[in-house]
């Protein structure tokens, strides 16, 4: 029965055929030991590789796993969207398919659950086995993004948490399409707690992050909780209206109590072409806005899910995300 799962799990998946087979079972044997009904949720983002068809097998076995096969790939971000729209536990898990989070936290965040909390989010103490430029850069920017929104987002967590049934459906109201979930979930509020724990290195593979991906996510993240990048133009334009100002009454009294002349091309130049990189940076940081608004403005399906396996028959012909 639908209302007798205690967990999902969903698991967003792309090209992950090296991983794919260690991490059902790890999680497989997690869920086992607690000793309640509990579905996994595999979530195709358009793997290229064999991912596909091991998870397709892997279901004809096990009627425990479940699999929304996307149409292409949709984003991280989506895939988990679409394992929470498809899900049926009252409480959720969301986790990567690498192994860098440990399944072997989830009984804990379970009784942290049992306890009355809605939100149990893993909170990194350690990165093991990525590079410095990586926690590096993540580092900065959650704190970046700390500084840049009222939302109180908890810094080094990633999607790894459970949440209850109940942000779940709350969580399906918010209809955004370049979303950064880990904020939207603070942004619901609830009663939210960490666990922390020391994130391993990759079990096997490559990130599917790859820098360009990373800056859209942090776009995302900054765009979908701050206007401040746009106030940076009029506080920008206000400061340096006056210093111009003030320069400007120093050059004419300079003119006016002075014989000195001042020949200075090149650095008319230089500063010209400096605000003009100025410029066009805020224009950029506008058309991000502007980009996003337009994507909200087509209202197209948040993603198309190609084929879907082991769902209840309401579920399994959906074939899209919702408008
Ligand atoms: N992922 C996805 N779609 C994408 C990129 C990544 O579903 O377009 C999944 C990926 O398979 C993994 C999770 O998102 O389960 C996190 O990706 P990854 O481990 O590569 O990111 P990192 O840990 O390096 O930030
Ligand atoms: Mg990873």
């Amino acid at each position: 029965m639908a209302n007798d799962i205690v967990c999902s799990v969903i698991v967003p998946l792309y090209n992950e055929e090296e991983v794919i087979l260690e991490t059902y079972k790890r999680l497989k044997k997690v869920m086992d030991s607690i000793n309640e009904p509990y579905e996994i949720i595999f979530v195709n983002d358009g793997s290229r590789d064999k991912t596909a068809s091991i998870a397709y097998e892997l279901c004809e076995k096990d009627k425990n796993l479940k699999l929304v096969d996307f149409a292409r790939n949709f984003g991280h971000q989506t895939a988990i969207t679409a394992g929470m729209d498809f899900s049926e536990g009252q409480s959720v898990v969301v986790i990567d398919a690498d192994l860098q989070d440990p399944p072997e936290l989830i009984p804990q965040m379970i009784e942290k659950w049992r306890e009355g909390y809605d939100v149990v989010y893993g909170k990194r103490k350690e990165r093991k086995g990525e590079t410095f430029f990586k926690k590096f850069t993540a580092k900065v920017f959650y704190r970046f993004l700390r500084s840049m929104t009222d939302v109180d987002i908890p810094v080094d967590t990633g999607d790894f948490r459970l949440i209850d049934r109940k942000v779940c459906e709350a969580l399906k109201l918010v209809n955004e399409r370049n979303r950064y979930i880990r904020g939207i979930i603070s942004w619901l509020g609830f009663k939210q707690t960490g666990i922390e724990f020391v994130r391993d290195k990759r079990f096997a593979g490559t990130t599917k992050y790859p820098l360009k991906k990373m800056m859209k996510f942090a776009f995302d993240a900054i765009t979908s909780f701050s206007y401040k990048p746009l106030k940076f133009a009029s506080v920008f334009g206000m400061l340096l209206s006056t210093i111009s100002f003030l320069y400007l009454i120093v050059v004419i009294c300079t003119r006016i109590f002075t014989t000195h002349v001042q020949p200075g091309w090149a650095s008319i130049l230089a500063v010209n072409l400096f605000f003009h990189g100025i410029t066009l940076i805020i224009l950029g940081i506008i058309g991000e806005y502007i980009g996003r608004i337009y994507d909200e403005a087509k209202g197209r399906p948040l993603y198309i899910v190609r084929q879907t396996k082991n769902f209840s028959e309401d579920k399994q012909n959906k074939i899209t995300g919702r408008m």
